[in-house]
């Protein structure tokens, strides 16, 4: 039999191949990362299982680098590789609710907008991506941060079976009692151990309306509005949800002209729960200093999940990384704030998520993720327009992140991560459960087929 090759197309394929010079290509290769500029040699977009199981197997056969594209959010640029095949699953972006056991079916390739849109029609969610467009696949593989975490747990806690195509071309089902291993090793263990084509979700009821927004402080005032913050959710009950965001004041008319473009703190608050109840439990921070504008206000779950869009466009450079901080004293935040005053984009955004709730109820062996008591989470997500900028804006932001490593507990966070070392994919999951991985990849992805991800090698490689 002949060895398949790029020209011949794939055995058994029946979705679209694309190939350099094809009218759709260019957009197809595209991911969010404007810095990522990569040349598949062949673009697969799946149209369900088998052309799965066609494309894993031609790349295996044919030796052609695998990359896996979810919804293309990966800050690295994993989705796509140069010379080699690219597993396009956004064709397959179906989601499926069936009411009468709040179970979701989310097809690989399917964005949180998608999602949210589908289990919102019956009142139900499950933690999502705080931007619409990211993916399900890579965000839930990664754990899955989200605006209902401390209310609901991160992503992968709601996640109850997939489908996986291993590299050998076997499609399994996998659930607490199907291959437990391999489903152990998705929450939290990233696009490693194959492709999955579908992830089956318990959704818990939510909305359909939540009170939610944005309290915009002055910079000046960042330091105190964080510390009341911090002590506030200290106590605070697993319905509050959100985040201090170190951002710049967009230009909109309900912003004040003379702050516009400037550094300002934002408060994210989404109350997952009684909107009454909710305007009472978070009047402490409704009411603390003197905001610019207070936008907080009941409003559709699925608008607040589509809060941050317009200020995260999709091919702007990139360059982020995360951090978990086991506290934040006084002077991690002063150290963020004097850097965030002089931020050289106005697109970036520093984000000090809260800890606490649900995420840290789950037992810690229960997941692939590991960290689960750190109280913030820290992501340093810097977005600027324009090249000739690129070294200013990293230098900056890895200053601002080795400005609060002091306090930061040991590990990293898979979702967030830039392109940082085998060290750092070893440290968000801990030597024993980073050994438990390893078997589990030497069991079923031996050759390292996937590797174009936070990659855990299989031994002796
Ligand atoms: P891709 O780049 O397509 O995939 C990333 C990795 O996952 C790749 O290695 C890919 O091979 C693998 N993968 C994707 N789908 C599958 C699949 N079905 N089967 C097997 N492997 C797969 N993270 C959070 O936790 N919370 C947030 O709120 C959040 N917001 C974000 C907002 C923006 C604007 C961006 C750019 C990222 C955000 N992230 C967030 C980070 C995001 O979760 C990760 O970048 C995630 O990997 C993106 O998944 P994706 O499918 O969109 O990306």
């Amino acid at each position: 039999m002949a060895t398949p090759t790029v020209e011949s197309g794939i055995r058994g394929f029946r979705g679209e191949l694309l190939r350099p010079g094809d009218p759709s290509y260019d957009d197809a290769r595209r991911v969010f990362n404007g810095m990522v500029d990569r040349s598949p040699a062949l673009i697969a977009r799946c149209t369900g299982t088998d052309d799965v199981v066609a494309a894993v197997g031609h790349a295996r056969d044919t030796g052609l680098p695998l990359a896996v594209h979810g919804g293309g959010h990966g800050v690295v640029g994993h989705a796509v590789c140069d010379g080699g095949l690219m597993l396009d699953l956004r064709p397959m972006n179906r989601v499926q609710v069936q009411v009468s056991d709040r179970s979701v079916r989310a097809e690989g390739g399917a964005t949180w907008g998608q999602f949210d849109a589908a289990t919102q029609e019956h009142g139900l969610a499950v933690t999502g991506g705080r931007v619409s467009s990211t993916g399900v696949g890579g965000l839930a593989l990664g754990s899955g941060s989200g605006w209902l975490e401390r209310t609901l747990g991160y992503t992968c806690d709601s996640l109850i079976g997939a489908q996986v195509v291993t590299a050998a071309g076997q499609v399994l089902e996998v659930g607490p009692e199907q291959e437990p291993d391999l489903f152990w090793a998705l929450r939290g263990g990233g696009g490693n151990f194959g492709v999955v084509t579908r992830f089956d979700f318990r959704a818990s009821p939510m909305g359909p309306v939540l009170l939610g927004g944005m309290v915009m402080h002055p910079h000046e005032a960042a330091v105190d509005v964080v510390r009341h913050y911090r002590d506030f959710m200290a106590q605070a009950p697993d319905e509050v949800n959100g985040a201090a965001a170190f951002i710049s004041a967009p230009p909109e008319p309900f912003v004040p002209e003379p702050v516009r473009g400037r550094p300002v703190l934002g408060l994210v608050v989404v109350y997952a729960g009684d909107v009454a109840q909710g305007q009472e439990v978070l009047r402490p921070l409704l009411d603390h200093g003197s905001p610019i504008v207070t936008m907080v206000q009941p409003m559709p779950y699925t608008a607040i999940q589509q809060m941050l869009d317009l200020a995260c466009p999709r091919g702007m450079r990139n360059w982020w990384t995360a951090d978990f901080l086991r506290e934040l004293p006084d002077d991690g935040i002063e150290a963020i704030a004097e850097r965030t005053g002089r931020v050289p984009s106005p697109m970036t955004q520093v984000i000090l998520a809260p800890g606490g709730g649900a995420l840290a109820r789950v037992p810690r062996e229960a997941t692939a993720f590991d960290l689960r008591d750190a109280p913030w989470n820290i992501h340093f997500l810097s977005m600027w327009p324009d090249p000739a900028d690129d070294e200013r804006n990293i230098a900056w932001t890895r200053e601002l992140a080795a400005s609060v490593k002091p306090y930061a507990a040991a590990g990293a966070y898979l979702n967030f991560l830039g392109d940082e070392g085998a060290d750092r994919v070893r440290a968000a999951f801990g030597p024993d459960k980073y050994d438990r991985l390893v078997a589990l990849k030497d069991r079923y992805d031996p050759d390292n087929l996937f590797c174009l991800n936070q990659n855990i090698a299989p031994s002796g490689r």
